[in-house]
């Protein structure tokens, strides 16, 4: 068995984030296996050093220890171009040169689970025009999710001690797998190193099991095995809302400087006893 926890180094680590990285190292350390640190860093114009640095502090604080040094998504860029290629060379993905003002302003644009559904306007390009295109302007590139599905066919996964899952990835529509200012996008660069890391069991918030239709077709279309899934409930604040990177009082670094004792937090956290006023919010 072997999990991870995977930070965005965008913001401070909070209780929601440390109780998804106790669950994920217990699990590990229950079932003999290991346990990896992965930094999604591979969103240049969000990501700070002085955040990895601090989350990896936080990390040893609740006296979380890795198998293993942190892996950085940013090292792993030739990994989502060489995918993106085989996904462009099957006809799977097309340019996209529509900006966030032009698909906001579609009348046509329903919302899916993550966010709206692009119109495909660009999906009906010519192949002249769209090499016209892409010489010179700034794209995106994304799944043709009518071919992508078609193609997978039904897709289940494992929701652990829950049974088995039905992906529904094409509510998602054409979604973006390399954007125009970062590399690959979450779908594809997690889905790829989860892969790659050898990842048996992933292990995170409920907020992101609509992603685990995409990742699900994405592991179909590129031949990767797919994990057990364990979507857990998400920390909510003493306002019942689930807590964000702005939630200064839940950052483990106000709790450690309050001198709260970071491995009997975790010890605590791995039993479901959350800090009084903060409680989970069971999907
Ligand atoms: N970096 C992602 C996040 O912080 C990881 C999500 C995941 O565990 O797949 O939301």
């Amino acid at each position: 068995m072997l999990t991870r926890f995977a930070p965005s180094p965008t913001g401070e680590l909070h209780l929601g984030h440390a109780y998804s990285a106790v669950l994920a190292h217990g699990a590990a350390r229950a079932a003999n296996g290991r346990f990896r640190v992965r930094i999604d860093d591979i969103d240049g114009s969000r990501s700070r050093e002085h955040y990895v640095t601090a989350s990896l502090a936080d990390l040893a604080w609740l006296g979380l220890d890795p198998d293993g040094d942190p892996v950085r998504q940013s090292a792993h860029l030739g990994r989502y171009a060489a995918a993106l290629d085989e996904l462009r060379s099957r006809g799977l993905v097309y340019p996209c040169f529509c900006t966030r003002a032009d698909i906001a302003a579609s009348l046509a644009a329903p919302h899916g689970p993550s966010g709206s559904i692009y119109p495909g306007a660009c999906r009906h390009l010519s192949g002249a025009e769209r090499d016209r295109r892409l010489a010179v302007e700034p794209h995106a590139w994304r799944l043709d999710m009518a071919r992508a599905a078609a193609l997978a066919g039904e897709l289940r996964w494992e929701e652990q001690g829950r049974g088995m899952r039905v992906a529904d990835p094409s509510a998602h529509g054409d979604i973006v797998l390399a954007r125009k200012d970062a590399p690959a996008s979450y779908h594809l660069a997690s889905t790829l190193d989860d892969a790659a890391m050898g990842v048996t069991h992933v292990i995170r918030g409920a907020d992101l099991i609509a992603s685990t239709d995409v990742h699900r077709l994405l592991q179909a279309l590129l031949g990767l095995p797919t994990p057990v899934y364990r979507h857990h409930g998400l920390v909510c604040g003493p306002d019942g809302k689930r807590l964000a990177k702005r939630d200064a009082a839940a950052s483990l670094a106000s709790l450690r400087d309050a001198g709260v004792d970071g491995p009997a937090l975790a010890a605590d956290l791995l039993a479901q006893r959350l800090p009084a006023g903060y409680s989970l919010k069971i999907p």
